[in-house]
């Protein structure tokens, strides 16, 4: 069975297209089938997957907006066993087009169940908005990640991905789960980690990961050089936590 998991918080910054790209990688390295879907505009997932987002013929776009099939975007990445659909600026205008679209939430569930490739995970990366591209990744999805940044106010604005989960829940995907709380940007020396991590805990009780991701440079270089951390730089922390976390989502499952 295929596990789809979103990536999703409408903050930016607070490391989902990081998760997305090593947690699809290092679920890889560990032999699962892997197909990443890049959901956001920005395409930095793709791009951080090594994939030329302008070169590519179809994205994301072609397939929720024009009905493409997905199988036609599915591009092959440097990894073995992780594949990916690209998305790139032309996205940015989806948010509208869809507005007045047949079935528009359910467009990304439908193309995933017309993939011809059977995949044990994929990896959804969102945008940072609440909008029409998260509604159609939680709609297609069996859980949702949620990386939280170790900082004040690391809670706010979480009610309100609560209400569009719980919206999405209710009318769209009855069996919508919060699949994990990642804790992501630690940094080690200050309380404030400490801090956070134990508020989040009390909000989320058993959903926050044992693992958490440290502030990491490696992590920060990696995208630039189109690798995930474990290709980047394998003996990095940064590529062990990621691991370590795939080894938990697999254990999860
Ligand atoms: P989002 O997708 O939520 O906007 P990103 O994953 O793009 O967030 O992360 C924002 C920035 O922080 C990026 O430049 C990324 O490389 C960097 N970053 C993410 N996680 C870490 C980390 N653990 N340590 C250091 N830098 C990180
Ligand atoms: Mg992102």
């Amino acid at each position: 069975m295929t596990k789809i998991m979103s990536i999703a918080n409408q903050k930016g910054g607070v490391g989902k297209t990081t998760t997305a790209v090593n947690l699809s990688a290092s679920l890889a390295a560990k032999n699962k089938k892997v197909l990443m879907i890049d959901a956001d505009p920005q395409g930095n997932a793709t791009s951080g997957l090594g994939v030329d987002k302008e070169e590519v013929e179809l994205s994301i776009y072609d397939v929720l907006v024009d009905d493409y099939s997905m199988n036609d975007a599915i591009v092959s990445t440097e990894i073995d066993g992780l594949d990916c659909v690209p998305a790139n600026i032309n996205l940015a205008g989806a948010e509208i087009e869809l507005v007045s679209a047949m079935s528009r939430e359910v467009r990304l569930k439908r193309a995933i169940s017309e993939l011809s490739t059977s995949y044990d995970y994929i990896i959804i990366d969102c945008p940072p908005s609440l909008g029409l591209l998260t509604i159609n990744a939680f709609t297609a999805s069996h859980g949702i990640l949620i990386p939280v940044q170790c900082e004040y106010y690391a809670l706010e604005g979480l009610s309100q991905l609560l209400n569009t989960i719980k919206l999405v829940q209710r009318h769209l995907n009855k069996a919508l789960e919060i699949e994990g709380v990642l804790l992501t940007m630690l940094d080690a020396r200050t309380n404030l980690g400490t801090q956070v991590t134990e508020e989040v805990k009390a909000y989320f009780g058993e959903k926050v990961y044992n693992t958490v991701i440290p502030r990491n440079i490696r992590l920060g270089e990696a995208p630039s050089f189109g690798q995930p951390i474990h290709v980047y730089d394998s003996n990095s922390t940064g590529a062990k936590n990621y691991m370590q976390l795939a080894e938990e989502v697999i254990n999860h499952g």
